[in-house]
């Protein structure tokens, strides 16, 4: 077992268990936020045909030469083509074919000329300007070529890959299978949101704020009722879960005290233990177990501590368990726009509200740091990642930040 590693370090030894669980094939309707399981290679140009970018005549540049609003050019308009429509003839010199958005552009035609810059007179057409070869003219496979490889396993799927597929004529796709993580909360001071609360007694929050960031990284999450501070429960906890579900996280009781049992429960239950201890702060007693392959994470009961080690720790492997190929978040140079007079140790994951502004990127603490102060996550769309040993922060210094929000799986 490891000890007070780095979270690169945690989050390797993670990483070695994140095999994909296998595919559902589903409507492209119900598909974003899912990752794709399939390469999907064109198999036919977009656009499908030469096409008209805007409403006007489609002719032969070279019949245009020396056109302009004084000297205008006159065609015989030789038809009219509608999106949808297919071209009924051919152009030839001194023809133009009237021609709408999105129609097929004539066999003979190399420019359309914008309707802006014609004048219909009766069965011809007088162009004032002049157009070289290829004007307003989109090549078959100007998009995408046929036989192209556009979308590839591990993407994510966004709203304009769900459009690339239904462009492509696909109805359904294969993405990967949703991990079922379990979310258990122990503590003996925890009660139920729909239990009464006793004097000396807090709500289950980090039941919620868990399951609700297991679904922002692509799992379904699996929530437990509370449990108290028992190893013997907890261990039999433990593996029940971890049968039921494809990883188990906790939080609570993984720290010192004489009650925090989840270490020893996680021997009990016949896991092997990775490492305990990450070296950030908050949320330093981290544990982590492996049984047939799958995870137990142990996170402090700290609210915020929780949520911050499991952005860090937690998401990029469930993520790429979910099949996600592109899992790290962005990191920008932040400036400080508060100081911050503490120097600690250990490297610190600061709860900040980063905005741009006047071409630079601004941090500012989203509250009180205190590990167990929620309030503080409600702003926080970043991380400060300040290095151990590093402080006290002036206002003005840049800071490198971990931005939170992007990239999210629903
Ligand atoms: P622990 O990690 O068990 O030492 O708990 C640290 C702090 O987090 C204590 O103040 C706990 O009461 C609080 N806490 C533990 N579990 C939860 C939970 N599920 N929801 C909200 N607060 C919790
Ligand atoms: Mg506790």
């Amino acid at each position: 077992m490891y000890r007070d590693i780095p979270l690169e370090e945690a989050v390797a030894i993670l990483m070695k268990y994140t095999k994909p669980i296998g595919f559902d094939e589903i409507d492209i309707i119900d598909a974003l936020g899912r990752v794709l399981n399939e390469n999907i290679i064109t198999s036919f140009s977009l656009p499908p045909f030469n096409r008209s970018p805007l409403d006007g005549y489609a002719v032969i540049a070279e019949d245009t030469i020396s056109a302009s609003k004084e000297q205008p050019i006159l065609l015989r308009v030789n038809q009219n083509i509608f999106a949808g429509d297919l071209p009924l003839r051919p152009i030839v010199s001194g023809e133009a074919a009237a021609i709408a958005t999105g129609a097929p552009i004539p066999p003979g035609a190399n420019a359309v000329i914008k309707i802006e810059d014609t004048q219909l007179v009766e069965d011809n057409v007088l162009l004032f300007s002049q157009l070289k070869p290829g004007d307003n003219f989109i090549n078959q496979g100007d998009d995408v070529p046929a036989g192209e490889q556009i979308l590839s396993k591990g993407m994510l799927i966004t709203p304009a890959v769900i459009g690339l597929l239904a462009s492509l004529g696909r109805k359904t796709v294969k993405v990967f299978k949703r991990p079922k993580v379990a979310a258990l909360s122990i503590g003996d001071e925890l009660v139920g949101i729909d239990e009464p609360r006793a004097p000396g007694k807090i709500y289950n929050s980090n039941l919620y704020a868990i399951s609700a960031q297991i679904t922002e990284a692509g799992g379904v999450p699996v929530p437990y009722r509370n449990t108290v501070d028992d190893k013997n429960q907890i261990a039999f906890l433990l593996d029940s879960c971890l049968q039921e579900n494809d990883m188990v996280i906790t939080t609570g009781g993984v720290s010192v005290g004489k009650r925090d049992y989840v270490k020893e429960s996680i021997t009990l239950s016949g896991a092997n233990t990775l490492f305990w201890k990450v070296n950030i702060k908050p949320g330093t007693p981290v544990v982590c177990g492996e049984k047939n392959g799958r995870l137990i994470v142990g996170l402090s009961g700290n609210p915020a501590a929780a949520m911050i080690t499991f952005y860090m720790l937690i998401r990029p492997v469930l993520q790429k368990i979910s099949g996600l190929q592109q899992v790290n978040l962005p990191h920008v140079t932040a400036i400080m726009e508060e100081p911050f007079t503490k120097k600690s140790k250990q490297r610190r994951m600061m709860r900040a509200n980063v905005y741009w502004k006047n071409g630079y990127y601004h941090a500012v603490p989203s509250g009180t740091q205190s590990p167990g102060a929620l309030k503080s996550m409600l702003q926080c769309n970043a991380l400060i990642d300040i290095p151990g040993g590093k402080g006290p922060l002036n206002i003005g210094e840049e800071v490198k930040v971990i931005l939170l929000s992007p990239n999210y799986i629903l």
